[in-house]
């Protein structure tokens, strides 16, 4: 889906707006704040030439659109996607301020990418375009300035090429404490244990402490997953100790489903092999109205934008939906979903353990440390379950739905910032 397409919706950077316009009305906010937090400080656009294998020239266009900093360094991720737009990279920049608020993070908001299809390129060609990318964006990236990760269609490998063409442009003695300017890169190359699956445990520490406020017992739970990548995936695969049941996975090749449950571990390998879920053997294919359909408690849409819409949040018949994409409901959907009484952890926390193991990162790479699995895993539950409860608070405090109260929460944080420091000159 396009993310510009209307698809009789709306736009990703209109929900942002709606979502913010309703949160500042609820709380009241200070009509200055709101104007300032309603823009992006900087949108960097480039374009840029890559080499192809076969010699040929193709001109590439990348995006970082960074939203706030009032509460550190742009932070945010880098999309490789045929649909990176403007549009796109603006909301999802802006989602990124409020999530490092929610979660008490000393970071701001950023996002980019580049506008292709990267199934379309060889592992040369990609490590090409990622390290002109990285030149065209220069200084507008940095260790304490604005400091990308993986999302979609990009990981550790492609973190790794974009810190070693940021260092190659440094002068020698200034590299190795420059080590900070991505974060998600390989364990040998400055990455953090725990960082690959953190977002997916992130999500499965929401769902956890929401089972436990609701009385609900996981040991018996069903969940279906969208999108079988990074944050699907492993939110599947964390979800099972915990006694949730597989019973659905949907990517870009298709869906599959089994009652019984499908293996978490072994769909991950076969996607690996495969490049995707379908068919995927002791599954059963069905189409994405059946997937949506699916007899389950929870669903984590792990994909991409405006998933749950007018049209689709009819067909959930679940008690949760936990959203590890950014962006999966656009405000119809939310308005369904509410209608419907079905509960939603929204994406600013739900899918914030991404950013948070991120910093940890920096944090490490920074002091020159590397802290082990379980103390990146406890610091990370920490901090997730306290932007929980801050979201429950003000859920309750403004009897409001959990999106609002979580944007609520990410807005008090910043208006006391900036009443604080005020407005220079
Ligand atoms: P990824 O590239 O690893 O996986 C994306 C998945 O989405 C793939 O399985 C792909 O097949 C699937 N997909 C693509 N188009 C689809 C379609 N039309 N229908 C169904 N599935 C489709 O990306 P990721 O890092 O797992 O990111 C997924 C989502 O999570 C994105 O919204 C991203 O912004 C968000 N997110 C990622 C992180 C992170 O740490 N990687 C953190 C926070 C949020």
């Amino acid at each position: 889906m396009m993310s510009g397409d209307r698809h009789g919706g709306s736009t990703v950077y209109e929900n942002v707006v709606a979502q913010f316009d309703r949160a500042a009305e609820t709380m009241g906010l200070d009509p200055s704040i709101r104007k300032i937090l309603a823009t992006t400080a900087n949108e960097v656009v480039v374009h840029f030439p890559v080499r192809l294998d076969s010699g040929k020239i193709e001109m590439f266009t990348g995006y970082r659109v960074q939203h706030n900093n009032a509460l550190g360094p742009y932070k945010g991720g880098l999309r490789y996607h045929p649909a990176v737009d403007i549009d796109e990279v603006r909301a999802l920049a802006t989602w990124m301020t409020w999530k490092s608020a929610i979660v008490d993070i000393p970071f701001g908001g950023a996002k980019g990418g580049v506008q292709c299809d990267p199934s379309k390129y060889s592992q040369a060609e990609l490590e090409r375009l990622t390290r002109r990318f990285a030149f065209a964006l220069g200084s507008n990236i940095g260790p304490e300035y604005d400091i990308p990760a993986p999302d979609v269609n990009t990981n550790a490998q492609t973190m790794a090429w974009i810190l070693d063409t940021y260092l190659s442009m440094m002068p020698p003695q200034e590299r190795n404490r420059c080590v900070h300017v991505v974060t998600g890169k390989p364990i040998e190359a400055g990455g953090s244990l725990g960082r690959e699956k953190a977002t997916g445990q992130g999500i499965a520490y929401c769902i956890e402490q929401w089972s436990k406020d609701r009385s609900f017992d996981l040991s018996s739970a069903t969940c279906f997953v969208q999108g079988f990548g990074n944050v699907g995936s492993w939110a599947a695969r964390l979800l099972r100790p915990l006694g949730v049941t597989l019973v659905a996975a949907e990517d870009h090749t298709g869906a599959v489903a089994h009652p019984a449950g499908i293996d978490p571990d072994r769909l991950a390998q076969y996607v690996r092999e495969r490049g995707g879920v379908a068919g995927f053997p002791g599954a059963k294919p069905v189409d994405h109205r059946g997937f949506l359909s699916t007899k389950a408690d929870i669903f984590v849409p792990a994909a991409l934008e405006n998933q749950i819409t007018k049209e689709t949040a009819p067909l959930l018949t679940v008690r949760l939906v936990a959203e590890g994409a950014n962006g999966p409901t656009d405000i119809e959907g939310d308005r369904i979903l509410q209608e419907r009484k079905i509960d939603l952890i929204p994406d600013i926390l739900c899918n914030s353990g991404g950013v948070i193991v991120s910093y940890f990162e920096w944090l490490q790479n920074k002091r020159s440390e590397s802290w082990d699995l379980e103390e990146v895993d406890a610091k990370l539950r920490r901090r997730i379950l306290g932007g929980y409860d801050r979201v429950r608070a003000a859920a309750e405090e403004f009897k409001t739905d959990w999106r609002t109260a979580a944007y609520v929460v990410a807005l008090r944080r910043l208006h006391t910032v900036y009443t604080r420091r005020g407005i220079f000159p």
